[in-house]
């Protein structure tokens, strides 16, 4: 589809000011300069649009900015979160790459209905060429005089600052990225206070992910009903997904919301080889796992996959063929998140290494049947107990590996083997 943040991508170097022009980049931005739009209009164009979070949360974005305190006096902030570090997701990296003016007159758009007139682009410490483009997208903008003080005589102020963090996963979450462009050692804060009251140095600030910034100018351009059309009710839209795994054609895919899954699966060339679907983790790691027979069944939006009973968080969309060890791939996330708590609140810190501990132990053929339930309780006392989304991003996969596939587990325990697909107690 790529009609909303990989619009440039046929150009020949889509990463220019000159190509982004070329498909009616910054209109949006010189139009509400000049005729002063007010701010009221944006958000409900946004409503409207039904865009919500692209980062793992899905909140609606027209509200998230009706949120910030317009009318208050001092210094605001609009900051993005580039810093996807979520195991299975790409799609932010390209937006930057590819088409970093459309975030750039996103977040324009954003210091503008906020009253924020100064915005930052936290990304990923690994972004090197990703930073690069920003750091030759945002010359290109200040040069052409899209950027800084009194902006084409609107009497309008915005300067947007790139920042690259220093490679921690917790970063991503918006508080922990907050506390970081502070200086100061990235870890999440009790909320509320919310960012949109309390954030930057204090001052009201609102976080949105790379892709809903990106989607605000094209929103504009078209309306939100157009977008809106673009998906499913309450669930606007186009949307990245980065699809990775056992299938032909790994890649980001921008299709509009609430596509079947099998749609999308076809749009990758299908598996990568014979063997057939055993499942999918819909939104990366975070995301509970879904056998095939429910994935495919399933459309790709918000409500779809919570009701099946995961996520579509980031978009991530991991491809899992028949022959994979369930048991190796429950271990393996657990380990994930067991590296990446920051230690603050027991529960995470002290449940995500219990659960890697318990799952290599039976990997390595010393589990026991108990186990299964110690698992199960340590999960679901991580859940909702913890200053961030990380412990609850930790327990739901391993929840999920369990409620879906036991039997792989108790066939470890019991025989020291593999499952194998295909065969009742096979090996
Ligand atoms: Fe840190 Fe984990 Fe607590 Fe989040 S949930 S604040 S990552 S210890």
């Amino acid at each position: 589809m790529n009609e909303v943040c990989f619009r440039t991508l046929h150009l020949e170097e889509p990463w220019t000011l000159e190509s982004y022009q070329s498909v009616g980049g910054y209109q949006v931005w010189q139009s509400i300069l000049k005729n002063q739009t007010p701010a009221n209009e944006i958000i409900e164009q946004l409503k409207l649009s039904a865009l919500r979070g692209r980062g793992g949360a899905g909140f609606p974005t027209g509200l998230k900015w009706s949120f910030m305190p317009r009318g208050m006096p001092g210094q605001k902030y609009v900051v993005c979160n580039s810093d996807e570090g979520e195991p299975g997701t790409f799609k932010d990296r390209d937006i930057l790459r590819f088409n970093p003016h459309q975030l750039i007159e996103g977040m324009a758009i954003g210091g503008y209905v906020m009253t924020a007139t100064v915005g930052y682009n936290y990304m990923r410490g690994e972004f090197y060429e990703p930073f690069a483009r920003m750091e030759a997208a945002l010359a290109e903008a200040y040069s052409a005089g899209l950027l800084g003080k009194n902006i084409l005589g609107s009497g309008v102020d915005f300067d947007l600052y790139n920042h690259l963090g220093a490679g921690a996963y917790i970063c991503g979450e918006e508080t922990a990225l907050i506390e970081s462009l502070e200086g100061k050692k990235g870890q999440p804060r009790f909320k509320p206070p919310f960012p949109a009251n309390y954030g930057l140095f204090g001052r009201p600030t609102n976080v949105n992910n790379t892709e809903s910034y990106a989607s605000v100018p094209v929103i504009l351009e078209k309306g939100g009903e157009w977008f809106l059309n673009l998906g499913i009710p309450n669930n606007g839209g186009t949307k990245i997904f980065s699809v990775s795994g056992h299938v032909a054609k790994p890649g980001n895919y921008e299709i509009g919301m609430g596509t079947p899954f099998t749609d999308l699966l076809q749009l990758c060339g299908g598996m990568r080889s014979a063997a057939p679907l055993k499942a999918v983790i819909p939104g990366g790691s975070s995301s509970p796992i879904l056998p095939a027979e429910i994935i495919n069944e399933l459309t790709m939006d918000y409500d779809a996959i919570g009701k099946a009973g995961s996520m579509v968080g980031s978009g991530a969309v991991m491809v899992i063929e028949q022959g994979t060890c369930m048991v190796e791939l429950a271990a393996r996330t657990a380990h994930f998140y067991y590296e990446e708590s920051c230690g603050q609140c027991t529960p995470c810190r002290e449940g995500t290494g219990w659960m890697s501990r318990v799952l290599h132990r039976i990997l390595d053929g010393d589990g026991k049947m108990e186990d299964l339930d110690n698992l199960s309780d340590i999960a679901s006392n991580i859940m909702g107990r913890t200053i961030c989304a990380l412990g609850d991003a930790a327990a739901m996969p391993v929840a999920g590996f369990l409620k879906h596939y036991r039997h792989e587990f108790e066939h470890m325990i019991r025989t020291g083997r593999r499952w194998v697909d295909d065969h009742s107690e096979a090996a």
